[in-house]
């Protein structure tokens, strides 16, 4: 029982139920340890490995800062390695394939890494059948969910992987983390609302499927990090700790659910957006970063619809020409394919508007509930320093419309984004030009 744990304790030990299923909840992860120092941790899983044959691996940079400590903490678990320090490293197929078969020896693997790092070594790992555990150098999404995503002939392509085994995070090590990383994981983490609210309104609308167990084992640390965001930057450990929590459970919904429906709704089609289109106008912004700010974004509209005591459709004019124009050839009919399952012709806008004008009163109080004021999100941004707007970004304002415009294309994922879109309200929330 770690005391900087919190909820995922339950999780360990089974001792979790789902409130859509009521049943225990499992997670394929035997051991996460978060505290203040690993130096004087006594692991589990190095039990298991102490006589094998096991392998560091980690990036350069993660090594610098966090291998020696990590390196320490094994001796006194008895536990013997060999390392190996990526000095270049790509998350292309072709790279996390010649690795793999170049440590296939090894029957353990030892990651010390985030992101990509952490990336490659799941696709190692899983191809060679070895068991991983990863040291978080920082924080990342990456940790807990077990898909990869690989460049596959310049394409980016998701591949299943592994979950690891076990997950340890250094709170002493995660205070010496760059001010700009931190303050990414908070914008990539205070989406649960607005992911909460899109996938209720998608269950309502559109009857897709939806729980509320991811979102409830955030609420807690949330609210904390709502409060306390100034804190993260003055490595109050407490803090720190609610927001590792919180980025380990945003991979562990999609455990839970089978899906990121928890994690990435209309606030990550915009980023998607950013990243596919801006070719080498991207400013090199982070994930959380282009999050954070999408998110307030998605909050304006989420607030504002559910403000209003009537909402009504109008029909849409979208055909695969639009696809076309933003995809090419190659992708355009399969993403016209993935769109249309969301989309409502005028026989289904004629449905949604008598579903909506019966029910629109009754979704309003249900969907209240998990709002979050959009204030509250931007405040907890401004005092960690974090990025609000597109301007913060170094984004156009001409490109963050078309994203706001056009991110709805992007996948079969119904949001706010939509809304505004059936409503013709759109334009309002563009930003200056
Ligand atoms: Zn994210």
């Amino acid at each position: 029982m770690g005391h900087y744990l919190g909820v995922i304790n339950k999780l360990l030990d089974g001792s979790y139920n789902s409130l859509s299923t009521k049943k225990k909840i499992e997670i394929p992860i035997e051991e996460i340890i978060i505290e203040e120092s690993i130096l004087n941790v006594e692991f589990n899983f190095t039990k298991k490995i102490f006589n094998q044959k096991n392998l560091i691996l980690s990036g350069k940079n993660s090594y610098q800062v966090f291998g020696e400590k990590v390196l320490a903490s094994l001796k006194k678990n008895n536990v013997n390695c060999e390392i190996k320090i990526l000095d270049e490293y790509e998350t292309s197929k072709k790279f996390a394939e010649d690795l793999a078969n170049s440590l296939s020896n090894y029957q353990n693997i030892i990651t010390i890494g985030s992101g990509s790092v952490i990336d490659i070594s799941k696709f190692v790992s899983s191809k060679n059948n070895q068991n991983l555990y990863i040291f978080c150098s920082s924080l990342s999404a990456a940790a807990t969910t077990s898909t990869v995503s690989l460049l596959n002939k310049g394409i980016k392509e998701s591949v299943k992987s592994k979950i690891p085994d076990a997950i340890i995070i250094d709170l002493e090590n995660l205070k010496n983390a760059p001010p700009r990383l931190l303050r990414s994981s908070l914008g990539d983490v205070l989406c649960r609302s607005t992911c909460q609210i899109d996938w209720l309104t998608s269950h309502l609308l559109l009857n897709t499927k939806y729980d509320e167990t991811p979102f409830a084992l955030q609420y807690e640390d949330e609210a904390f990090l709502l409060k306390n965001s100034k804190k993260i930057l003055q490595g109050d450990y407490d803090t720190l700790a609610a927001l590792s929590r919180m980025t380990l459970l945003n991979g562990i919904a999609a455990i839970i659910i089978g899906s990121t429906h928890a994690g990435s709704m209309g606030e990550h089609l915009i980023s998607h957006y950013i990243d596919m289109f801006m070719g080498n106008q991207h400013p090199n912004t982070l994930h959380g970063e282009q999050v954070g700010v999408a998110t307030i974004l998605i909050s304006k509209m989420q607030n504002q619809f559910i403000k209003n005591k009537t909402l009504k459709f109008n029909e849409l004019n979208i055909d695969e020409k639009i696809f076309q124009e933003l995809f090419g050839d190659n992708l355009s009919s399969k993403m016209f394919e993935q769109f249309k399952s969301k989309y409502f012709n005028a026989d289904k806008i004629e449905f949604i508007n008598d579903l909506l004008e019966k029910n629109w009163s009754l979704f309003r109080v249900k969907l209240a509930k998990y709002l979050l004021p959009t204030d509250n999100i931007i405040k907890a941004l401004v005092e960690c320093g974090a990025c609000v707007s597109n301007e913060d970004l170094k984004i156009s304002g001409k490109f963050f419309n078309e994203a706001i415009h056009n991110s709805f294309l992007l996948r079969d994922r119904f949001s706010y984004l939509d809304i505004a879109h059936y409503t013709k309200t759109i334009q309002e929330y563009l930003v200056k030009e």
